[in-house]
């Protein structure tokens, strides 16, 4: 009897186990199972940014979902940069009257880089934390973009929806770095011209709630260069006009100018988008040494890289005459260099 009693105990331990091994499996796969919060972390898992940008792998993910039965959607791979390695993928859902102007979707397959070391988790592992959190370079700007665009197409089709207007989404390749073998071609081609667009969305700000802000315009980014020149001299003296005094003084004046665009946004009389926003980004100047730097030589040329961006309402000229005239006054011997990534803005020095 109490052999029996152990048989029984002992086969349903094993029940038991068996049956929570198959619940934990079951867990396991449902995280790994394909849900519009997966399919976003394999989406953010390639590495799709710069200077390298994996396009092929982002494209071939993206093809694949918009050719499965449930989207189903048409699927067309272009590339106008010279070496046919900036590819742009165009998905298309028929409206039931093509002839209308249709609706394009649009958004970037690329990234900025990020810097592994200074990131709770890899850039680009897309760890779900346990409170929800996804982290990965990317996931906001703008591969959340991308992945909402097919999941709302999922779910129309799911409801049966059919549009009217034909729907395209574009992903386009280069737009962290100005666009121009992307979205500036794409739009100059037949193939665009073909599509009859008559209204476009594009990437906006991610938004942790259910609520979407739309934008209507956006900032003209400017990269600015200031550099300086002065004699060279020795660590001990105080020479006047020397580089780094120019440069010093010219950072001053940037940073103040910085600051009265940032009072306004701080008393609430405009947005961060409304006003002429200018940040740091780089300082290059002294001698190098094999240990650092030559301590006790005052260098000839400094330099300082700004990223500048004007909002539509700002006046370029306005920038332009004060970038001459107070952020690097010949005066002062310095000259600076200020490049847009808008084309018809081109370099202007
Ligand atoms: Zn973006």
């Amino acid at each position: 009897m109490k052999n029996l009693h152990y048989s029984l105990l002992s086969l349903f331990l094993f029940l038991f186990l068996l049956f929570s091994i198959q619940i934990q499996t079951q867990t396991q796969e449902q995280q790994q199972q394909d849900t519009p919060i997966t399919r976003f972390q394999r989406y953010l898992q390639i590495n799709t940014a710069h200077p390298n940008p994996d396009y092929s792998s982002a494209i071939s993910f993206l093809k694949t979902q918009a050719e499965a039965p449930d989207l189903n959607l048409q699927v067309q791979t272009l590339d106008f940069s010279p070496n046919k390695d900036k590819p742009i993928l165009l998905l298309t859902w028929l409206g039931s009257n093509p002839s209308l102007p249709s609706l394009l979707f649009n958004s970037h397959l690329d990234s900025v880089p990020a810097e592994p070391s200074k990131w709770s988790h890899p850039p680009f592992s897309a760890v779900r934390s346990s409170d929800g959190h996804i982290y990965a370079r990317g996931a906001q700007d703008d591969k959340c973009i991308a992945i909402q665009y097919l999941e709302a197409i999922r779910n129309l089709k799911a409801k049966h929806f059919s549009p009217i207007r034909t729907i395209h989404v574009s992903y386009v390749p280069e737009e962290e770095i100005g666009g121009a073998d992307g979205a500036a071609k794409f739009v100059e081609s037949k193939e665009f011209e073909d599509l009859n667009v008559g209204f476009v969305l594009d990437e906006g700000q991610a938004s942790p709630g259910d609520e979407f802000r739309v934008f209507y315009a956006d900032r003209t980014p400017w990269n600015v260069i200031i550099k300086s020149k002065g004699a060279p001299g020795h660590g001990s003296r105080l020479y006047d006009n020397s580089a780094m005094e120019n440069l010093v003084k010219s950072i001053e004046v940037v940073s103040r100018f910085r600051e009265s665009q940032f009072d306004v946004v701080k008393a609430g009389k405009a947005a961060f988008s409304e006003v002429i926003s200018v940040n740091p980004v780089y300082v290059k100047a002294g001698i190098p040494s094999p240990t650092g730097f030559v301590m006790n030589m005052q260098p000839s040329e400094a330099e300082a890289g700004f990223n500048v961006r004007l909002p539509p309402t700002a006046d370029p000229d306005f920038l332009r005459r004060r970038i001459a005239e107070e952020w690097a006054p010949e005066t002062r011997n310095m000259t600076y260099q200020s490049v847009s990534y808008i084309t018809i803005l081109s370099t202007f020095d």
